[in-house]
């Protein structure tokens, strides 16, 4: 069977007898309440390739009433053993269809396919890694005054609304899924409009496993209606929210009314220092990737260099041919390594910013302009400018393109000064040959993650947040299940007394 088959074979459930991809609620597939879709489109051709039934209200709130039920009856006593082999047995239905789902993804997103292989990969290992988290979640007794014996327990919250971005939609899908299962949650998890089809073929492979019906819901829609209906509604215990900082401002509000429980992944413009000392081949060789990969559509992006100003030229030379030489084209094809961006909009916007940033007067050093390429698909180059300040709207706000800023620095107290001179706390770089340094500026940088001689890591044992306006909770690591449990402490005495100041 060829990739495309199997990959049509894995929307068949979504699809039933109709042309559209239904939702996923309550164990099974529906249209819309009010029979809404929407198109998703292809980003490499820019031409919509399959229509997506588009969830509103009354979808939102059957799910989230199905969710209920799973969460306080069938789903809620299953034991963390067989949780644990729920999420394993999901791995390795995504495993086994790696490939197909790699091929949907980027179809929809238009991620280069060598790109999305790789997020599949890491999607399986968030799986496997959250499979053996099940059993190791865990309260502890505690020395409480008097003959009492005290314990905490860690108890599931109960439903999670997930809101995700289109920018690694299966990743974000797998960051969400995993915990709240692990925690013995049920999920309703709201795709972004753009790139919906993969967690739907996703679903279908759950819906192998006849989990409790309700305990997992996909139900694409539009933001401001599915996403605001999830965020709005009572029966909702958590919010657990990737995205840009404007919505989840939004979100944290709404939240607020109903005191949801909340977790923020958000923005970035993430500073990359590059000191004299450090490897400069390398150096070059993996900021590039921190900034183009994913055709610069990431959150983590290495959007700010920042590079010590006796190498700034050599850098800059190696940069800029590097940037030269990243072949766009169609996500699909196996030698691509720079696809589309996600939307018409979306490249508008980049085209905003460039044309913003030569009337801030920084100097365009390569890029700033659609690819010659025979396609109607929404493709940028590989953008780089130099002489910014650190004033500029082009430095200060996200872009989430293939677009990064130059500045030079003078000395480490000028880079951190730089580096943390941002309303965004995400992460950041720090490339040196001086381990000292290396320790000292990590320390020095207010974001939650920092790579040393490195980009864009990540691995499901790590803890992933931000700092400031870049979101609070973590994902991955074991301490996200912090975020998915609640914590109940248990006071048991020992004998019959009331305390010395009352009994008297
Ligand atoms: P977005 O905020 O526009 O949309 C994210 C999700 O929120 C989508 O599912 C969308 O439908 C939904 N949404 C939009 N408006 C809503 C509303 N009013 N109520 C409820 N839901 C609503 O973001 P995007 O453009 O899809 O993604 C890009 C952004 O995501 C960037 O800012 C990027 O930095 C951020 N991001 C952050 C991380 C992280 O881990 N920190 C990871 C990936 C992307």
């Amino acid at each position: 069977m060829t990739s495309a088959l199997l990959a049509d074979h894995l929307l068949a459930p979504a699809r039933g007898d109709g042309t559209a991809l239904r939702l996923f609620a309550d164990g099974g597939w529906a249209e819309a309440a009010d029979g809404a879709t929407l198109a998703s489109a292809n980003p490499s051709t820019g031409e919509p390739w399959i229509a997506v039934a588009a969830a509103g209200p009354a979808d939102i709130d059957r799910a989230v009433r199905a969710a209920r039920s799973a969460a306080d009856g069938a789903w809620g006593r299953v034991h963390a053993a067989d949780r644990a082999r729920v999420l394993w047995r999901i791995g390795a239905l995504i495993d086994e269809h790696r490939d197909a789902l790699a091929q949907l993804e980027s179809r929809d997103n238009g991620k280069a396919i060598r790109e999305t292989r790789a997020e599949l990969d890491a999607v399986v290992r968030c799986f496997e890694f959250f499979a053996g988290v099940c059993q190791g979640v865990r309260g502890a007794t505690l020395p409480a005054t008097g003959p009492a014996f005290v314990y905490t327990r860690h108890e599931p919250v109960g439903v999670v609304g997930a809101i995700t971005p289109w920018n690694s939609p299966l990743v974000m899908l797998a960051w969400k899924l995993c915990p709240a299962l692990a925690g013995g949650n049920a999920i309703l998890l709201k795709p972004a409009e753009y790139t919906s089809v993969s967690a739907l073929a996703v679903a279908g492979l759950l819906e192998r496993l006849e989990l409790p019906p309700g305990t997992v819901n996909i139900l694409p829609g539009a933001g401001v209606r599915a996403g605001a209906a999830i965020a709005e509604h009572p029966g909702v215990d958590k919010i657990a929210f990737t995205g840009s900082t404007s919505v989840g401002r939004q979100l944290a509000a709404t939240a607020a009314k109903t005191l949801k429980l909340v977790t923020f992944e958000l923005g970035g413009k993430s500073p990359n220092l590059i000191f004299a000392d450090a490897d400069l081949e390398d150096a070059v060789n993996r900021s590039a990737f921190g900034i183009f990969s994913a055709a610069g559509q990431s959150c983590q992006a290495a959007s700010r260099m920042l590079v010590e100003r006796s190498i700034k030229d050599a850098f800059l030379e190696r940069l800029v041919a590097k940037a030269e030489s990243i072949r766009i084209g169609d996500a699909l094809r196996e030698d691509t390594q720079m696809g589309a961006q996600i939307s018409a909009r979306q490249l508008e916007t980049i085209e905003r910013y460039v044309a913003l940033g030569v009337e801030e007067g920084a100097r365009l050093l390569t890029g700033g302009r659609r690819p010659d390429l025979d396609s109607e698909g929404w493709f940028y180059t590989p953008t780089i400018f130099d002489e910014v300040d650190g004033s500029m709207r082009i430095c200060r706000e996200e872009i989430f393109g293939p677009v990064t800023t130059v500045m030079a620095f003078d000395d480490e107290a000028d880079a951190i000064a730089k580096a943390n001179d941002t309303e965004y706390g995400l992460s950041g770089a720090v490339w040196t040959g001086d381990v000292k340094r290396a320790h000292r500026v990590a320390a020095a940088l207010r974001c939650g993650m920092v790579w040393v001689n490195t980009y864009r890591t990540w691995s499901p044992l790590v803890p992933f947040g931000g700092y400031k306006m870049s979101g609070y909770g973590r994902e991955n690591g074991i301490e996200v299940m912090e975020h998915y449990t609640r914590l109940k402490s248990v006071w048991v005495d020992m004998q019959k007394r009331l305390p010395d100041w009352y009994a008297g």
